[in-house]
């Protein structure tokens, strides 16, 4: 049986050889139930606060002994990740971009993390030959986040993520479940405080509280549906093709803050921030070699492309007309077609309205039909000097 110094010094030592495993910060949290997040997890439930995306057994994401057998601690680490373009590229009229969620910058985080979390493990079984651990990242088996604020690491914000003094919230969590009683960290005393700019940013008023997300009126989880959205969502949505930042961006915590060391996790400008007409008819195969490696990816194209749809429209791009009226006239999938025609209703102008009256004698699904009604509806308003209807 190893002494307790024999853990504090593993872990000092793990601590010091992190930087060399690629890994930003590391702390150590017990691995008893997380019982306070249960009850705000309960809580979020009744309320009906889920995106749906969650693991849905609560025990499971707060209690690590139903995960592993006899767990000893949880090491939680974090990677810091670009906020910034450098010399992006310009959206302008002609060549309208989106933007990217800087989660999806870079190689898919999940590939990164668990990189850098076999490489620990590796280094933890040289050195305990007995080691026994289970490596998770984003899997919704364990709240990262409460684990994370165990640990040390940060504070939970009242944007809901975790904010590092070092990283701000720039940093992607993984954790490992041990059975190594390596001593656990403290939680670390800095706040929020009396800042409110996450809450007074946040577009759809998803932030109901401080800490409290309702996912279904967060953007981030909006982009990443596969179905139709409302009139009052895609015109929230602006310009963005995957995901949101909004509440991390306003954040001072984060401001000036941009992590470039990480080399996966580096930008493609063009990916990060790519020109919205040629997603309209980006086939599968094309966009798997594009964006199969980014996080992005994991729900296929059909989400980017819808809301490269709802960006054009929400440019008023009407150099994209007659590729918006493609999708409309041509797409086998009614979420896209309807969505073409909101975009076109959007944009406005003759030749969006002829686009829509030409898809209206030929369209036979119910909800595109009625999309093109709504559309064409708009655009009488507005040359008739009204507000659209759909405003
Ligand atoms: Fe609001 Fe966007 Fe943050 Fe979601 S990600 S809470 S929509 S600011
Ligand atoms: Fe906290 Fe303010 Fe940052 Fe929101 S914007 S997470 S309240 S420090």
């Amino acid at each position: 049986m190893q002494s307790e110094t024999t853990w504090d010094r593993l872990k000092a030592e793990m601590k010091a050889a992190a930087a060399s495993l690629g890994i930003d910060k590391i702390g150590v949290a017990s691995a008893a139930p997380f019982t306070e997040m249960k009850q705000r997890l309960l809580r979020h439930r009744e309320l009906g606060r889920e995106s749906g995306f969650e693991e849905p057994d609560i025990d499971k994401r707060t209690d690590p002994s139903l995960l592993f057998d006899d767990p000893q601690s949880i090491i939680a680490i974090a990677i810091a990740y670009p906020s910034k373009l450098i010399d992006a590229p310009k959206s302008q009229p002609g060549a309208r971009r989106g933007i990217m969620a800087r989660s999806a910058w870079g190689q898919d985080y999940h590939v990164v993390l668990r990189d850098r979390l076999a490489k620990l493990e590796n280094w933890l079984r040289e050195r305990v030959p007995g080691l026994r651990a289970e490596s998770m990242v984003d899997t919704g088996a364990l709240v990262d986040r409460a684990v994370a604020e165990r640990a040390g690491l940060g504070w939970s914000a009242k944007n809901c993520a975790i904010i590092t003094p070092e990283f701000g919230s720039w940093v992607y969590l993984g954790e490992m479940i041990t059975n190594l009683p390596l001593p656990p960290d403290k939680p670390i005393t800095d706040s929020c405080g009396d800042c409110t700019a996450c809450i007074d940013a946040c577009p759809t008023g998803a932030l109901v509280g401080p800490g409290q997300l309702d996912a279904k009126r967060c953007i981030s989880f909006v982009t990443q549906t596969k179905g139709m959205v409302s009139d009052e969502f895609m015109r929230k949505i602006g310009n963005r093709l995957y995901g949101c930042d909004t509440c991390q961006v306003v954040c001072p915590v984060n401001r000036g803050k941009n992590w470039t060391h990480q080399p996966e996790l580096q930008p493609d400008n063009e990916k990060a921030k790519p020109l919205l007409v040629p997603l309209l008819t980006m086939g599968n195969r094309e966009f798997k070699e594009t964006y199969g490696m980014t996080s992005s990816a994991w729900r296929g194209r059909k989400p980017i492309q819808r809301n490269a749809l709802i960006a054009l429209g929400n440019f008023k791009e009407r150099s994209a007309v007659p590729d918006v009226a493609g999708v409309l006239k041509d797409d086998p999938r009614f979420e896209l077609r309807a969505t073409a025609a909101w975009a076109l209703g959007r944009i406005g102008g003759e030749e969006a309205e002829a686009a829509l009256k030409a898809a209206q004698g030929a369209e036979r699904d119910e909800q595109v039909l009625k999309a093109i009604e709504v559309a064409l509806a708009a655009i009488a308003g507005e040359a008739a000097g009204e507000k659209p209807a759909t405003e």
